[in-house]
């Protein structure tokens, strides 16, 4: 079994003691990393700072070349990555519509080159006989990073490419339950990169790295994709140097399904983008609202199209749908299900916890829910999607908007226009018309209300990692 090591300073570094790191497929141990502490920390914050003032005067063509560099690493080793992206969430390699970890390595090399490929050239605000203002970006020192376990290198990427781009240094700290790819990523990275540029530790839950990180006074900026609980307390937590902040957190993402759509046509999107990756996306649609005249024939739909989903081992080929990432997630899915059945909703499809070995669950498409029930109201974060009977578009809206979480919502009607005039309505970050949790790495993407602070991607993402410096220049 493989030992994976952490990178600080540019240097391999192993703790004390390693643990195990747990295939969701088999329920059995596939790697093992080390169990870093927060001397780890402290060592990786002083090799970040150390490498600050070098790597932010990079001329800021060299460090476009190294980012795409990191790119190339990735291209370079993409079969490996995506099998241990496979072993450590147990996403399918392919997966459903292609949801799985040749989506999240492939994603990961297409951002990191968008994002290379952006600039924050120097704005001027006035140039006249009096004086000559400009406004530049300047990087904010160090970044933690902090993952959560659904899409770990991918959104360790999403964290790491603008925040060196911009010119910081970074410690970063993935998930417990899926540190691998990260690891090895940026093993591999210390190829490219200065030493100290880019460091990483993994740790278990209780060592508290990831509290020493919202605390500590070296480093300047969090970004932190996960929940929301965790995100309020590093929010608290970073209050002691005014940390920058970036919070990408939990989402319970309605769509909302106009009465002139074509169930039929619409059915296998809407399933799509409700199941894949097991609904374990921050974007994914979490609650279907659908106008009453389409209510039965796209239940009935989405659940043929459930119990015909191919669940397994995701290292196999034709699996579309793999295991829940663990136990813990798996058995709250259940629960919320079970809650929903004692209240009267008809299960659909799935809805049984299945004998054997690996965490798995079957896709379950749940009828006649209701707001108020937990299924509805919570984020599952998992293969059940609850499908919510409305007749008054003014009242649908008001459901959809009544969470406190706002990350996305999506219209879906035979006219887009009429679909895309209801957009402003829905309070969230991001609405797709006829799509759900379609992001790109040039468009913005972030939470209202409590599904986060700040967004990121492309030039609104790249200017999270700078700080502004108005210059002005008196010419007389
Ligand atoms: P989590 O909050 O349990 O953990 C995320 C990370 O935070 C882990 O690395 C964990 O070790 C660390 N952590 C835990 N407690 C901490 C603390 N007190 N201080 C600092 N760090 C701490 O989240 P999770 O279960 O790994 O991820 C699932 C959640 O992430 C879901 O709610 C999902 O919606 C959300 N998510 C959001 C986005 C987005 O872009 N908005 C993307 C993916 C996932």
């Amino acid at each position: 079994m493989e030992t994976y090591m952490m990178s600080i300073g540019g240097q391999p570094v192993q703790a004390e003691r390693t643990f195990g790191v747990v295939n969701p497929a088999t329920g059995e141990v596939f790697a093992r990393v080390p169990a870093g502490d927060t001397a780890h920390l402290d060592s990786a914050v002083a090799a970040a700072r150390a490498a600050f003032p070098a790597w932010s005067r990079t001329p800021d063509a060299d460090r476009q070349a190294a980012v795409h560099a990191l790119a190339g690493v990735l291209e370079r080793h993409m079969p490996e990555l995506m099998d241990l992206v496979t072993r450590e969430t147990g996403k399918p390699l392919g997966g459903l519509n292609g949801v799985g970890a040749g989506m999240e390595v492939g994603g990961a090399i297409a951002w990191t080159h968008v994002t290379a490929d952006l600039s924050l050239p120097v704005e001027v605000i006035q140039d006249n006989e009096q004086a000559r203002v400009e406004v530049h970006r300047k990087p904010l020192g160090v970044v933690g990073s902090i993952t959560p376990w659904n899409w770990p290198l991918m959104i360790a990427i999403w964290h790491v490419m603008p925040a060196l781009r911009a010119g910081n240094t970074v410690v970063l700290k993935p998930s417990e339950l899926t540190p691998v790819a990260t690891l090895r990523f940026v093993e591999l990275a210390s190829g490219v990169l200065p030493p100290g540029v880019l460091n990483v530790i993994s740790a278990e839950r209780d060592a508290g790295v990831g509290e020493a990180m919202a605390t500590h006074p070296g480093i300047d900026k969090i970004v932190f994709t996960g929940s929301t609980p965790t995100g309020r307390r590093i929010m608290a937590a970073a209050a002691g140097n005014l940390k920058r902040l970036t919070l990408e957190l939990g989402g319970n993402d309605a769509g909302i399904v106009l009465p002139d759509a074509n169930p039929e046509a619409l059915a296998a999107r809407l399933f799509g983008v409700g199941f894949h990756n097991n609904g374990q996306t921050c974007a994914c649609l979490k609650r279907l609202y659908v106008h009453d005249s389409l209510y039965e024939p796209l239940c009935q739909a989405l659940a043929r199209l459930a119990r015909d989903a191919v669940v397994g081992d995701g290292l196999q080929a034709d699996t579309q749908l793999g295991p829940v990432q663990n136990a813990r997630q798996r058995d709250y899915v259940h629960a919320l299900v079970e809650d929903a059945r004692a209240q009267g909703a008809r299960v659909l499809s799935g809805g049984q916890l299945p004998e054997g070995a690996g965490y798995f669950y079957p896709p379950t498409v749940l009828a006649d829910v209701r707001d108020g029930m937990r299924v509805v109201d919570e984020e599952q974060f998992g293969p059940v999607l609850p499908v919510i009977r409305y007749s008054d578009i003014d009242e649908v809206i008001a459901r959809a908007n009544d969470n406190p979480n706002g990350l996305g919502g999506s219209l879906w009607s035979s006219d887009p226009a009429r679909a895309a005039a209801l957009a402003p309505r829905l309070e969230c970050g991001s609405v797709w018309i006829n799509e759900h949790g379609a992001i790109q790495p040039d468009a913005p993407f972030g939470g209202v209300k409590q599904s986060g602070i700040g967004v990121e991607f492309g030039r609104y993402g790249l200017e999270e990692y700078t700080t502004i410096q108005t210059v002005k220049i008196m010419k007389s």
